[in-house]
């Protein structure tokens, strides 16, 4: 059993923080709101009255906020850093999805003070932080990794060793831009197919056996009514919201810029994206791209 501090308890740190009192561990825990204290406390979690309170003897602390100015104040603010409380005896672990750049800087500034760091976003969404099925990314060194790798155990089912500190968020946000390309792909085809007098159930069935065959057919269709149990055939609720896509391909355009890399997909993508949020569609599941080709106000 571990001592551990978890910070966010949202959407996806909420499940993940009871995952881990599931498994047996002391979970002492903070959030801005106090609903979410209250929820986690009521599964047998231990209130913490502020951040640092949370880091008290802790083994392991784990962060789960929204992006990455958040992820920096909690760390490296200079009054109320939790630099200043953390001590060699504790790892950090990061899971929000922020920028490559902060995870080092938060990083580095940790590790100058002895203090071990990875950076490990997930991938999975709320359904797969209930289950306990999350994909971790981890960037840190080995001997951190194998520290982490039990507790992220009890949150999820397949752990990622991708490199050093900030290579979890490289990794996270180069499938994301991956996924926006194969879900607005997915959608101009199955449209252009019904478009013609075909049935959408049928034309998924032939792709999924021929070469276009990817994620969303599979798992995510994002076509309404042709796969039960996903956002599209529930008014596209629940699920990734098209605005956390559009931060994600943010990020990932950001890292191209710094790299030089070349990703016109990934830059069509978070235009289509931006686009869709601009028209009311921000809160919705990222699969709703599809109105975007189904939707028409003129004649054919
Ligand atoms: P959320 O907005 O539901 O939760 C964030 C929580 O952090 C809130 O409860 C907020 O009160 C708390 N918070 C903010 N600043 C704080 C601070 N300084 N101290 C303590 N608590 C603070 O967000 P979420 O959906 O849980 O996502 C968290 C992260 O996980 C994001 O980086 C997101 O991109 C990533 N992510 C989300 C999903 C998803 O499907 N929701 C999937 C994968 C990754």
């Amino acid at each position: 059993m571990a001592n551990i501090g978890f910070i966010g308890l949202g959407n996806m740190g909420g499940p993940m923080a009871a995952n881990l009192v599931e498994a047996g561990h002391l979970v002492r825990v903070f959030d801005l709101s106090s609903d979410a204290v209250n929820s986690l406390v009521e599964k047998g979690a231990v209130a913490a009255k502020n951040a640092a309170e949370v880091v008290n003897d802790a083994d392991v602390v784990i962060s789960m906020l929204p992006a990455g100015k958040h992820v920096e104040a909690l760390y490296l603010d200079e009054q109320n850093g939790l630099i200043h409380t953390l001590n060699d005896k504790t790892l950090v672990v990061d899971s929000s999805t922020i920028d490559a750049a902060t995870a080092q800087k938060v990083g580095d500034a940790l590790v100058q003070k002895g203090i071990g760091f990875v950076d490990a976003p997930v991938s999975g969404g709320v359904g797969g932080a209930l289950a306990g099925t999350l994909t971790f990314i981890v960037g840190g060194s080995a001997e951190q990794f194998k520290r982490v790798e039990p507790i992220l155990q009890n949150m999820g089912k397949n752990i990622f060793h991708a490199g050093d500190v900030g290579a979890g968020q490289i990794a996270k946000i180069c499938n994301n831009m991956l996924l926006s390309v194969l879900m607005a792909g997915t959608s101009e085809a199955l449209q252009m197919a019904i478009d013609n007098g075909l049935d959408p159930k049928v034309m998924s069935d032939i792709m999924l056996q021929s070469s276009g065959r990817n994620w969303t057919l599979e798992l995510y269709n994002p076509c309404p009514n042709v796969m039960p149990n996903v956002p599209s055939s529930n008014g596209y609720q629940g699920g990734f919201m098209v605005d956390l896509m559009r931060k994600d391909l943010g990020l990932a355009l950001d890292t191209a810029l710094k790299s030089q890399s070349a990703t016109p997909m990934g830059a069509l993508a978070q235009s289509l994206f931006s686009m869709h949020s601009m028209q009311g569609n921000g809160s919705r599941d990222f699969s709703s791209i599809f109105e975007m080709f189904s939707q028409r106000k003129t004649e054919k």
